[in-house]
């Protein structure tokens, strides 16, 4: 595809702003450009050409199937967006009187309600701006607890080594000590190494059930009992809720505090980089240490107030409040039975696909899944020369998005598959027969797969080149 400085035909002019009418402020001499800012010269047709082509290569979830595992990228309800950008929600002012934004104040307490009754906690806080934020958040509240105890010797977070990257960088951003425990054999956590993890330095477990692996620990209320007898507190990493919600919750698995993706589970669009919310919820004993401002209820109406030891603030205002906004959309069109058939069909899906995948890949833990699978592809390279990174390249020339690729760290040539409850048999059908394609690929031409993609406008870069010469801008003919 040609870029905007290729079509620009000198002197072809894009009339959009009227000619000046108010006095020209003259700037000091040494600030102005001395030669012509060169830009692209193009009319509003072939711009609007070029926009609109750039946008057909992006994928996307509204375009293709988006296996993406660990990420939930799911079909974001049209509605959310229509109740996002009602201006009532986006004409407002954060530092507005209460009194004239109280239905602002009852999409953040009815959410909050909402989203405490899914996890079984008792309070929650908006403040978050990303999953790992929600982290950051909630390991200051397990820290603050102990501390406000007078129990400073509590330093050591415990982390299994199937955990999300985030756990512990989040546990060493708040200046704890990361235990890291190895999986058992089935993936879950190993009980006995745990047993011998904890002690009086222990100020939490960090953990995600079902894991990074897609398995639901069935252990877990012995997990969190072990942590709570050694005095810790139990950390849930809720980023992915999509397999358990309005079916288990964390607060009766034995967590004492939580965060959530609502960028995730709760129908963000995310994966640019737009704005996120990680809202971390607790129960009672960790209350009083939320970030400010919290919003409560009482016979005047809605009001904020300050958590009575609070940790104060760790975004501002209110966080990311239209993500609310689409998230309190979100559970009230599906309901209380619509959530729950959802995670249904989210782990139906997931089990489905993992089914199908079977026949040829090699499944790294072969269980019933929740709503994702981790695929090994160690034998395949060792067999046949190609890599984990070589099937996801080739899933580029079907039009799929590929796996997440190498996590979790602890499978080797790791591909990982969460399909969501949004996609159809169909969708899984074909997109099985793509990854057994790919896998017939691998033994009759390894040498494509090398090579892919082929067919897309960027084939396969030089990652090490890419990462550390970047070209980032354009380098014109005659420079
Ligand atoms: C995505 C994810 C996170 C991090 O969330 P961000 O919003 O990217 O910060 C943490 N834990 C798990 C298990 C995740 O999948």
């Amino acid at each position: 595809m040609k870029l905007l400085f290729e079509i620009s035909s000198k002197d072809r002019k894009l009339d959009l702003i009227p000619p000046c009418d108010t006095e020209i402020y003259s700037f000091d001499d040494k600030l102005i450009r001395k030669e012509k800012l060169r830009l692209p010269e193009v009319s509003e047709v072939d711009l609007s050409r070029h926009y609109t082509n750039l946008a057909k290569e992006a994928h996307g979830v509204n375009n293709g199937f988006y296996p993406l595992g660990s990420c939930t990228m799911k079909y974001n309800p049209s509605i959310n967006e229509v109740v996002a950008s009602d201006k009532n929600f986006t004409s407002i002012h954060p530092l507005q009187p209460v009194e004239t934004v109280q239905g602002c104040l009852e999409v953040l307490y009815e959410a909050k309600k909402l989203l405490c009754e899914i996890t079984g906690m008792d309070d929650m806080s908006f403040q978050p701006a990303a999953g790992a934020h929600g982290e950051y958040a909630g390991l200051i509240l397990i820290k603050k607890y102990h501390q406000d105890r007078n129990d400073y010797k509590r330093v050591n977070i415990i982390v299994p080594d199937s955990a999300h990257g985030t756990n512990p960088a989040s546990a060493t951003m708040v200046g704890f000590k990361v235990v890291n425990i190895p999986s058992n054999e089935n993936g879950g956590v190993d009980i006995e190494k745990l047993k011998a993890a904890v002690g009086e330095d222990t100020a939490g477990l960090m953990l995600t059930n079902p894991n990074t692996l897609g398995l639901f620990d069935s252990n877990i209320l012995e997990i969190t009992r072990i942590v709570h007898d050694a005095g810790g507190l139990c950390y849930y990493d809720g980023a992915n809720l999509n397999a358990i919600m309005g079916r288990v919750r964390p607060g009766d698995m034995g967590f004492d505090c939580v965060h959530l993706n609502l960028h995730k589970t709760f129908s963000t669009p995310h994966g640019g980089g737009g704005p996120g919310s990680g809202p971390v919820g607790c129960k009672d004993i960790l209350k009083d240490f939320l970030p400010t401002l919290e919003v409560a209820k009482n016979e005047n109406g809605f009001h904020f107030y300050q958590p009575a030891k609070t940790m104060g603030q760790v975004r501002s205002f209110y966080g990311n409040f239209l993500v609310v906004v689409k998230a309190l959309t979100y559970i009230k069109s599906l309901g209380k039975e619509g959530i729950a058939e959802a995670s249904g069909n989210a782990v139906l899906n997931a089990n489905y696909l993992m089914n199908k995948l079977k026949t040829h890949y090699d499944v790294a833990y072969d269980l019933i899944c929740m709503h994702e699978f981790v695929l090994s592809l160690g034998k395949m390279k060792r067999e046949y020369g190609v890599s984990a990174m070589d099937i996801a390249k080739g899933c580029l020339d079907y039009g799929i998005h590929p796996p997440t690729m190498y996590f979790p760290l602890i499978v080797s040539e790791a591909l990982m598959l969460e399909p969501t409850e949004t996609e159809s048999k169909e969708t899984l059908d074909q997109a099985a027969d793509i990854f057994i394609k790919l896998y017939e690929t691998a033994i009759s031409n390894p040498e494509k797969l090398h090579n892919a993609p082929s067919k897309c406008y960027i084939t396969r870069p030089d990652e090490v080149q890419a990462a550390r010469k970047p070209i980032l801008t354009y380098q014109f003919k005659n420079d």
